[in-house]
């Protein structure tokens, strides 16, 4: 499938939202990035243009495969397509300062290749409220996600972003990250696993 716009949510974990100081959200954050972003999830992250606060962030992913509007919760679960592993990267300093200004943060989160996606695999076999998923790097386990700790689960995050925009076949959504986010250094070896390794990927960062 062509992929096309990734829709992103903000704060989606309670812990993670407490670890960066946020208050919790009533209703789900959302912000975009463009196709221009996604990268194969293998692809090196070459971290020299981008300073020295490259965050990581590991996210489950959903792909749908079908166009909806207004989708009420049949509709957006028939929609899902596949279910994968995304890194949502982010230029961390970047986005504080213009969090502190009130300003878009678009800059430090929809960059080239600030969207490391992984293969998808079919939805039939899983229960969407127990997908869990897991981040290391240098063989130190940094993040661990369930989605049974999301605050708003994936259908309805997929109600409530189709509300706002057309969700177009090849879109992809990415769930918000736990908690344990930090900056990536040239040489760390970063390794993602899905369900115990239904879906397992690898990259590093030079
Ligand atoms: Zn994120």
């Amino acid at each position: 499938m062509h992929y096309n716009k990734v829709i992103c949510v903000g704060r989606n974990y309670a812990a993670h939202a407490a670890e960066l100081n946020n208050p919790l959200p009533s209703e789900p954050i959302l912000f975009m990035k463009p196709a221009t972003a996604l990268v194969p999830f293998e692809e090196p992250i070459n971290v020299t243009n981008l300073g020295d606060s490259v965050h990581y962030e590991i996210e489950l992913a959903v792909l749908l495969g079908k166009t909806i509007k207004n989708a009420d919760a049949v509709t957006a679960s028939n929609a899902i397509d596949g279910i994968g592993l995304a890194l949502d990267l982010t230029l961390r300093d970047v986005q504080q300062t213009l969090k502190d200004k009130g300003l878009p943060w678009e800059i430090a989160k929809s960059f080239d290749g600030s969207c490391p996606i992984s293969a998808f695999v079919p939805v039939d076999n899983l229960n969407l409220a127990k997908l869990d998923f897991s981040l290391e790097i240098n063989g130190q386990l940094r993040q661990q996600g369930h989605s049974a700790n999301m605050l708003t689960p994936i259908v309805e995050l997929i109600e409530y972003a189709s509300q706002h925009f057309t969700l177009c076949a090849g879109d992809i959504l990415i769930t918000g990250t736990p908690a344990g986010v930090g900056a990536l250094q040239p040489g760390d070896n970063l390794k993602a696993s899905f369900m115990n390794g239904l879906i397992a990927v690898e990259t590093k960062v030079v």
